[in-house]
């Protein structure tokens, strides 16, 4: 059985869904999106995402295109049609079709939806998660509204391709300051010298990782200390563990920053039980 796609109300074919040519997310990434981690077929996180979400639109001014338990409804078909247990659903929510012009169009537009789902094989996460991955640094080039989670990734591309040349998994932008804010697609954190975690604050101009969120929950019942307050690379080649959060990574530990070894260049104690940690929580409440 092959994918299936959610476009504007229908249930298509993968390879035969289509928008329009002037579909303000394809011209001018007039567009939000989001993105649930799939545990035994249930959406994790859902609350923070949904809450994410609604943000993201409101801050664009773009109407919810169906009421929470409407889309709850639409994803969860989405996760049935395409029989996938573990895995990403994708939602973008456009601002609809108009006329190309810069401005909002005039009058009611309905807000473009597309979902897709894809499987993810645990097990190839799991050896990954066990291995540890690389980071490199780039200069921080995006807009200052990082925060709203919208399709204009181009930044966060480039970022992500540099690191992939490099044999990295992931990019982490650094600000004018030296600070890290986050990764391309991710939040990053340090376990310092003593022992602390520590993570952007979201007065930055970051997104607010849900999974970052969540795991801040588990991190304060497991007794251990955080600080939101911004690192360095130097610091985190200092720390003793490096990792990032994310709907797609979860929790990862990371081993080297721009070729330099974080702590003994393996994933740490505290990353793995983290990550442990976290995947049972989404899984509890996954819906
Ligand atoms: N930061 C950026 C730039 C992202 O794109 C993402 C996820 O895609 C994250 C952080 C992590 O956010 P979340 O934990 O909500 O998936």
């Amino acid at each position: 059985m092959g994918r299936i796609a959610y476009v504007n109300g229908r249930f298509v074919p993968h390879g035969e869904a289509v928008v329009h040519i002037e579909d303000r997310g394809y011209q001018l990434a007039d567009a939000v999106y989001e993105v649930w981690a799939l545990f035994d077929g249930k959406l994790a996180d859902a609350e923070g995402h949904f809450a994410r979400l609604e943000r993201s639109l409101s801050e664009l001014s773009i109407p919810e295109p169906m009421s929470r338990r409407a889309l709850t409804i639409v994803l969860k078909e989405a996760v049935r049609r395409n029989r996938v247990r573990d895995g990403l659903v994708y939602l973008q929510v456009s601002r609809g079709v108009a006329p190309r012009d810069h401005a909002f169009p005039a009058g009611q537009v309905r807000p473009a939806v597309v979902i897709t789902v894809k499987a993810v094989d645990r097990a190839a996460a799991e050896a990954r998660a066990a291995k540890g991955v690389s980071v490199v640094t780039t200069p921080e080039n995006r807009w200052g509204r990082c925060d709203i989670k919208t399709v204009g990734l181009l930044p966060n591309a480039l970022a992500k391709q540099k690191a992939r040349e490099a044999g990295a998994a992931e990019a982490w932008f650094v600000d004018e300051l030296g600070f890290v804010t986050e990764g391309a697609s991710s939040n990053a954190w340090i376990v310092d010298g003593e022992g602390r975690l520590r993570t952007r604050d979201t007065n930055a101009n970051i997104l607010r990782g849900v999974t970052r969120l969540t795991l801040l929950d588990v991190i304060r019942e497991e007794g251990l200390q955080v600080d939101e307050r911004p690192f360095t690379p130097d610091e985190a080649v200092a720390a003793k563990e490096a990792f990032i959060t994310g709907a797609g990574t979860l929790v990862l530990p990371v081993v080297s920053v721009d070729g330099r070894k974080v702590g003994d260049g393996v994933p740490g104690p505290v990353a793995t039980r983290l990550r442990r940690l976290y995947i049972a929580r989404a899984k509890a409440t996954a819906i």
